[in-house]
């Protein structure tokens, strides 16, 4: 005799209706453009376009809602995996604290800067040991795993770093991080002939600009040596400039975006600055200010585009167009949720401390462990790391009910903590992220998004952290 269960069995909607019951989610989202209106789904991150005047038929539309059912699924499942499923991939080694510039808003402390450690070349090749151990057999078939020399400024121990990346080119992938004042002709070709990508680090077309923020020591600018890095790697595929952006610098970014094209930089990347040290926060520019410099400066690259057939690809902005047409294409790493840090790359001390992103150097709470003493997998679950791999997006305000969440991220943990008081909390900047999701999607709506891209950038799909969060 069967026993009847005691409970009644579910009777779910059929979820033929937007936003209620089992129907899509879509909330309507203000692009800012004269026909159409966005409409996101904000747990997955499915998105679509529709004309205003049919956004009420759009809704009510059972054809539309069928597919965004059927697609729901598909989308939750790829978020998901972007989020939590990916492995380690890449390490950013600081081989030396010391710089020979002084930078306003450097996020490694001056202590350091000026005085702080550095690896030997039996440590740095040791650490390159440990690392091929632990990621051999680990990475999918044909690909590398990434090792990028980052701040304060690897060049002060260049030699190690270059005799490093000629030993182990066929185990790594390489990329440096430089501020270029160091890297002269030997140099560049080394980098050149084994294929190290390189991000130089320029803040402005001229020196009077450039120098407000990046000098050396005795306040000497470095525009003229940083140009000299520049011609050493004109006609190189694999290097970008950085541009930190700041109430400084923020009025002159389409100026610079001409600098760099008239250069042959193919890539660059406007960053607004990290505000995790208080130098840095003294030049933060305000959202409502520097957004329109930056949406001036990515449409200038379209111009510049348009005149000469050369695309100059902003890789921060390409990332977050990316991001919304191909989400598990993204390179970079900042703008999902959890970012990056301590779960697809880690960070490097050169006494071998570990940090979940070199953003975190400075602050020892967030060191979670020794690579010369403790195995990867266990610092990768330590408390420290596990406090900013479980930072999640949703469980912050106000980006709990962000519409966009999913293509900002909440950048970024470190500056969050040290500026907001939590990693529970927003990080410098919420509406120029706002705005730049927005700005991306009008210009999917105008279908010149593809301009801003690499060429190529859908051949594959697979995702892959590329070394330039740089
Ligand atoms: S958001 Fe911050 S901590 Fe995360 S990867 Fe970017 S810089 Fe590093
Ligand atoms: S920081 Fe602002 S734009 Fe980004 S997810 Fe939070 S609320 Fe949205």
């Amino acid at each position: 005799m069967s026993q009847r269960s005691r409970f009644e069995p579910a009777a779910p909607s059929r979820g033929r209706f937007v936003n209620t019951g089992n129907g899509p989610t879509l909330v309507p989202i203000d692009i800012g453009h004269d026909t159409y209106i966005g409409l996101v789904d904000p747990d997955t991150a499915f998105w679509s376009l529709t004309r205003k005047d049919a956004l009420a038929d759009t809704l009510a539309d059972e054809t539309f809602l069928s597919a965004c059912r059927e697609k729901a699924g598909a989308f939750a499942e790829e978020m998901d995996a972007l989020r939590f499923g990916l492995g380690l991939s890449a390490v950013y080694i600081n081989p030396t604290e010391r710089c020979n510039l002084n930078c306003t808003y450097c996020y490694i402390p001056e202590s350091m800067r000026r005085g702080g450690g550095q690896m030997t070349e039996a440590e740095l090749f040791r650490s390159l040991e440990i690392l091929h151990g632990y990621f051999d057999g680990k990475m999918p078939e044909g690909r590398l795993p990434q090792v990028i020399f980052h701040g304060a400024e690897p060049l002060m121990c260049r030699q190690i770093i270059y005799k490093a990346i000629e030993r182990y080119s066929d185990r790594f992938r390489f990329g440096v991080q430089t501020n270029g004042t160091l890297l002269d002709a030997e140099g560049a070709a080394l980098l050149r002939e084994t294929g190290t990508s390189v991000g130089l680090s320029l803040d402005a077309p001229v020196a009077g600009i450039a120098d407000r923020t990046r000098k050396s020591w005795m306040g000497d600018s470095v525009f003229e040596k940083t140009l000299e890095a520049m011609r050493l790697l004109k006609g190189y595929g694999s290097y970008s400039v950085i541009c930190t952006v700041t109430s400084e610098n923020m009025a002159h970014l389409s100026s610079l975006v001409d600098f760099f094209h008239e250069q042959e930089v193919p890539t660059t990347m406007l960053n607004m600055v990290r505000c995790t040290m208080p130098n840095a926060r003294s030049i933060k520019p305000a959202d409502e200010a520097v957004f329109p410099c930056f949406e001036a400066a990515i449409r200038r690259t379209h111009e510049l585009y348009r005149q000469t057939g050369r695309k100059l690809v902003v890789a921060n902005f390409a990332n977050i167009l990316i991001s919304i047409i191909a989400p598990s294409a993204r390179r970079l790493m900042c703008d999902i949720s959890p970012c990056g840090g301590g779960r697809v790359f880690f960070a490097l001390a050169p006494d071998g401390s570990m940090y979940p992103c070199s953003e975190f150097i400075g602050l020892p709470e967030f060191c979670g462990g020794n690579l010369f003493e403790d195995e990867i997998d266990k610092v990768l679950e330590s408390a420290p790391f596990r406090r900013v791999t479980g930072r999640r997006v949703e469980a912050i305000e106000p980006c709990a009910g962000c519409a966009v969440r999913h293509f900002c991220g909440a950048p970024c943990p470190a500056e969050a903590n040290e500026m907001r008081g939590g990693l529970d909390r927003p990080g410098a900047f919420c509406e120029f992220y706002e705005e730049q999701v927005r700005l991306a999607l009008r210009l999917i709506a105008d279908g010149v998004a593809d301009d801003f891209l690499w060429d190529g950038w859908d051949k594959d799909t697979e995702t892959v952290f590329d070394a330039d969060r740089l």
